[in-house]
């Protein structure tokens, strides 16, 4: 399915020596990753149990919603309830009593938890059985950990939907489920693909809603949209699903390669397959072409953030040209990011884990082009003279799947101009 593709190169990074850092390291913790969930699960609530940091967090990532009614919010653990002075289940109950009485649309309502929660080991999962009994059927409660202690921003939303694995209704039907929170518009141009190459039933976890039964058994293969899933990806194949391992759906080749792979196990031929991949392909291709000529040559530093950096690395250096100095992940897991790194020439330094100060004085050695790192990292890095571009942009930004391409390799080549039409045409 991917013969008119550019060949893998002889030696990719799949094998390449890993750098292991354990250390300091400057990334957001796993309730980010509400922000983007609560957008896409329109009955679901997220209640964070947590303090007000938690809540400033929230706020300020999402921005104060003053006209809507969100569906997230914090349950304040006081200084009470931390020094153990308060039955905090018992305040849990009445603050969910509240919510559900006051807001009759959640369906789904999930628990948070976060560094304050987890110090007083609040019990979260004997709070959402408990809670599961007295709102059952008509709100199904979970639980998981965004704590800062436990989860980088992306981790958030793996433990989400690997919460919600256990209990997805089993079917023995041949299904396809493509797992990732992506924004609505990515996610029909995704299904009109693979409806257009005759690939189905398919579903979507998280879907938009509760009824829209994503249903798991043993004949159920699954597809990730996003590399950072590895919890998600464990539950579904205790639940006897298979995964079909595949460079991720970012530029036109990741794309291709993506679809190839479901092409492949649903047994789509290749002239179906070019027929319906063509055209898209062929605008992707222009699209990126056309923001990567600012890219073209200039070298890439990646950070642990996201752990998109992988399947990013791969794009940029075989769709736009760059050179990857670095490419840095939190976590490093063979079988998802296994089909990324075949596709990566040998030469950056791979790396997992970090320890930031020493990681800091690698990239000022090398002074890439451009450094792909989390907030707290961009603005001294800028003020040394490094180009950088946030991380967590690539996240909160659409960038998957073919009508995409363009704007990714947009989002890195951004900074570059920036920086030449600072300094001038000698750059
Ligand atoms: Fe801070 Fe922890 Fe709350 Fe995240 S969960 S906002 S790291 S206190």
């Amino acid at each position: 399915m991917t013969d008119r593709m550019t060949p893998p190169p002889a030696l990719g990074c799949r094998s390449a020596p890993v750098l292991k850092q354990r250390g300091q390291r400057e990334v957001f913790c796993g309730l980010t990753g509400i922000i983007w969930l609560h957008r896409k699960m329109q009955d679901a609530f997220f209640l964070v149990v947590g303090s007000r940091t938690c809540a400033h967090l929230l706020q300020s990532a999402a921005g104060v919603m003053i006209f809507a009614e969100p569906r997230f919010g914090t349950a304040i653990l006081e200084e009470s309830d931390l020094a153990g002075l308060n039955d905090a289940h018992a305040e849990l109950d009445r603050e969910v009593e509240t919510l559900l009485a006051r807001r009759p649309d959640i369906r789904q309502l999930f628990l948070v938890g976060s560094c304050p929660s987890e110090v007083i080991k609040l019990d979260l999962s004997r709070a959402a059985e408990r809670l599961t009994q007295l709102y059952a059927p008509k709100v199904r409660v979970l639980e998981y950990s965004g704590s800062g202690i436990e989860t980088t921003f992306t981790q958030g939303e793996d433990a989400c939907l690997a919460s919600m694995v256990p209990v997805l209704p089993a079917t023995q039907e041949r299904n396809l489920v493509v797992v990732g929170a992506l924004p609505d518009v990515v996610e029909d141009q995704m299904l009109s693909l693979l409806a257009d190459l005759g690939v189905g039933p398919v579903q979507v976890l998280p879907a938009r809603t509760i009824d829209a039964d994503v249903a798991v058994g043993p004949n159920t293969v699954f597809a990730l949209t996003q590399p950072f899933l590895s919890d998600t990806h464990a539950a579904l194949i205790r639940r006897g699903a298979r995964h079909l391992a595949a460079p991720f759906p970012l530029g036109e080749e990741g794309t291709t390669a993506w679809l190839a792979a479901i092409a492949s196990e649903f047994g789509v031929t290749q002239d179906t397959f070019d027929t319906v991949t063509e055209a898209p392909r062929r605008r992707a291709r222009q699209a990126v072409a056309q923001a990567a000529e600012a890219l073209d040559g200039k070298s890439v530093f990646f950070f642990p953030d996201s752990q998109l950096e992988i399947p990013l690395a791969r794009f940029l250096t075989r769709e736009c040209g760059m050179r990857a100095v670095e490419v840095g992940s939190p976590y490093i897991h063979d079988e998802i990011h296994g089909p990324d790194l075949d596709l990566l020439p040998a030469g950056p330094q791979i790396s997992e884990g970090q320890d930031v100060d020493l990681q800091l004085d690698r990239c000022r050695a090398a002074r890439p082009d451009l450094t792909v790192c989390g907030l707290g990292l961009a603005n001294p890095l800028e003020a040394e003279g490094l180009s950088t571009k946030w991380a967590i942009e690539l996240v909160f930004t659409p960038v998957h799947f073919y009508e995409q391409a363009g704007d990714l390799a947009s989002l890195f080549a951004r900074p570059l101009r920036r920086k030449r039409i600072l300094n001038g045409p000698a750059l």
